[in-house]
């Protein structure tokens, strides 16, 4: 066995939770290679890896037998599959357990990059509406991008602090805090986040969680559900802001069932004659990484609020569509009977109507970054068609599909100039594996690509 340097404190605190010998194993499994997994587009078309490993708590997610180069895999970019770590897929474990309503308003608060929401929006589909909230600007933009591919439209993405969540007290049926925190569990994979531990970082981590769960503990509507989660082991982080949430408000406890295969450590948190559950992933027992999260359920009685729908939109830049353009839009986009349609910086946007209240509501108070899905901007008496709009998984009748080969589809997402035979003039959709990548345009004697240029591949 080989062992890997760790901080002092951390050490001797990890040799306390699990004895000399367990704190061996888990020293020696955090100098082994990360284990690579993936997570499947339930509705985009399955890449072809040789998926035989499944990660048992999730229906879509696989282990990889090696980490290929995802930036060079035009499927990658389709938002066919997303690379996200085993552990924190148990999300959809729970989600299936606890039977979160796919037809209800979930907000994920700590969002970016995006692998627990695009997570919950396959759980949600076509049904419900998902708030994917990122307090950092750049990380907000990283956010959107990786919604955007994912494609389903039932995303809202916003920028901003828990705070301004104040006026939405009892809106979701379910809130998920994958917190900010110290990362222990991430030394296998992320060697800055060992040089960066420290204890005063742990009780700086957990007294920002402790401002975050202040606010998000309101936000969750009777009956609704609560989830925090962190990528830490230590107590301070996890049972000590689970102490801290209950000492606020009224939440009963959720236990999950596990099975003893899966490796994954239940603790239990006794407060006022309940027990609490928290469950555990440590890598020398899991295929995973480090991980916590536990699982609430708000008292039926407490304060629950439905969106106030006011008669006329008034939003600075975002405008509602009337009843001429809705009908128009759906016919000519075969898009559904419930399509709302809104216009920013000239372009238009589809969202489910079913939450067209919730979000008008929600625009009064949050920074939008991103929602439903933005379709195209008409220019004097054509439509033009938005990169966004091509990654939907909605149709796109009526345009001429391209196949590409590998070799061309790289240089498509390069942004480079592709030659193709015998193609019409007018807006091309590119695919890939028939996963639709982007437009480029024939204008007869040149095509224009149409790739997004802060998305392009640079990668030689
Ligand atoms: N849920 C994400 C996923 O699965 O891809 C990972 C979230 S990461 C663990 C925590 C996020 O919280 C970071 O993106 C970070 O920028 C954000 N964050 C940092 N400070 C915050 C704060 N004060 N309130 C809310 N979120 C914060």
């Amino acid at each position: 066995m080989s062992f890997i340097d760790l901080p002092k404190a951390f050490e001797s605190r990890m040799k306390e939770y699990l004895g000399k010998v367990e704190y061996e194993r888990f020293n020696s499994a955090l100098g082994e290679d990360p284990l690579t997994s993936i997570r499947l587009n339930p509705f985009k078309k399955t890449p072809p890896f040789h998926l035989n490993k499944r990660v048992p708590w999730s229906e879509t997610g696989f282990y990889l037998t090696e980490r290929p180069s995802f930036t060079l895999d035009p499927l990658f970019h389709a938002g066919t599959y997303y690379v996200q770590e085993a552990s924190s897929m148990f999300l959809e474990h729970i989600l299936h357990h606890i039977q979160a309503p796919r037809d209800g308003v979930f907000l994920d608060m700590a969002a970016a990059p995006g692998g627990k929401s695009t997570l919950i929006g396959s759980y949600l589909g076509q049904k419900g509406f998902l708030v994917a909230n990122e307090v950092i600007k750049a990380r907000a933009s990283v956010l959107k991008e990786n919604i955007i591919k994912w494609g389903l439209g039932n995303t809202m993405v916003t920028q901003n602090d828990p705070e301004h969540f104040s006026k939405l007290e009892g809106f979701f049926d379910l809130v998920l805090v994958d917190a900010p925190c110290s990362g222990e569990g991430m030394f296998r994979k992320d060697k800055e986040a060992r040089s960066e531990w420290s204890n005063d970082h742990v009780a700086l981590c957990a007294h920002r969680q402790e401002r975050i769960m202040d606010k998000a503990g309101t936000l969750v509507k009777g009956g609704g559900y609560l989830i925090y989660s962190t990528c830490t082991f230590n107590e301070q982080e996890n049972e000590e802001i689970l102490r801290f949430i209950c000492s606020e408000f009224s939440y009963e406890p959720v236990q999950i069932p596990l099975e003893s295969s899966w490796g994954i450590v239940e603790s239990a948190l006794e407060l006022e004659n309940k027990t609490y559950f928290g469950y555990r992933f440590y890598p020398h027992k899991v295929f995973g990484e480090g991980f916590f999260v536990t699982v609430l359920k708000r008292s039926e009685d407490a304060y629950s609020q439905a969106p106030q729908r006011t008669k006329d939109f008034k939003h600075p830049f975002i405008k509602l569509e009337g009843k001429l353009v809705k009908e128009n839009m759906i016919k000519a986009l075969e898009l559904p009977q419930s399509s709302s349609f809104y216009t920013l910086n000239g372009s238009c946007f589809w969202l489910n109507s079913n939450f067209q209240s919730h979000f008008e509501y929600l625009s009064r108070f949050l920074n939008i970054k991103y929602f439903g899905v933005e379709l195209g901007k008409f220019y004097k008496t054509q439509f033009i068609p938005t990169h966004e709009w091509a990654l939907s998984i909605f149709p796109k009748t009526g345009f001429f599909y391209f196949e590409l080969e590998e070799k061309d589809a790289i240089d498509f997402l390069r942004k480079q100039d592709i030659s193709l035979e015998g193609i019409p003039e007018g807006w091309i959709l590119l695919t890939y594996q028939q996963n639709p990548l982007g437009w480029i345009k024939n204008l007869g004697n040149r095509t224009n690509n149409y790739y997004p240029k802060e998305w392009r591949i640079r990668m030689k």
